[in-house]
């Protein structure tokens, strides 16, 4: 089967709750089965910056479904979480992205893949490194040299409560 990667953001409405049940979610849809999951992380928001930081997390999902079929099975996810679309980049109750879908390259609006923006966000190369350290992003090259550009930025995993 095909191994797609999600990106989860929210900051809004206990973003760990959110997140954590997003992935529960994710791992329920159809012709899918969770291969992995990060563990989320903390991250300052991207965009507007009067706004809550953000949890994010990547997850590994093999799937049947093809790509667009996955992206919308995503929004609907999206849809039933509540995310309302107030301004660019803004603050969400949940936010899901398809990273990557094996080493396919997609240049609509609808979808891009890779996802447009995977080369210079830490919070998505760094929990998708925690997965696949040693992945090579089409089109931008070796995970690990993208991250490496991007050391500086705050990106931290949350401490474990038990
Ligand atoms: P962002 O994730 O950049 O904050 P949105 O979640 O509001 O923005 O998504 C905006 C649009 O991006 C969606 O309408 C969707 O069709 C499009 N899109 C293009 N490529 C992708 C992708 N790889 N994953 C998710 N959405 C994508
Ligand atoms: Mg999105």
């Amino acid at each position: 089967m095909p191994l797609a990667y999600i990106g989860l953001g929210s900051n809004l409405n206990d973003p760990v709750g959110q997140v954590r049940c997003a992935l529960g979610v994710i791992a329920a849809l159809p012709e899918s089965r969770l291969a992995a999951a990060s563990r989320l992380y903390r991250s300052p928001p991207m965009g507007p910056s009067d706004q809550p930081e953000y949890i994010n997390a990547v997850a590994a999902l093999e799937t049947a479904l093809a790509p667009r079929d996955l992206l919308h099975a995503l929004q609907a996810i999206e849809h039933d979480f509540g995310r309302v679309r107030l301004r660019r980049w803004g603050e969400r109750v949940i936010d899901l992205d398809v990273l990557l879908y094996d080493d396919l390259c997609l240049d609509s609006p609808e979808l891009t893949l890779p996802h447009p923006g995977i080369g210079e966000r830490a919070f998505v190369l760094r929990p998708l490194a925690e997965l696949v350290p040693e992945r090579v992003i089409p089109g931008l090259g070796p995970l690990a040299d993208l991250l490496a550009a991007r050391a500086s930025d705050t990106c931290e995993p949350l401490e474990e409560t038990a």
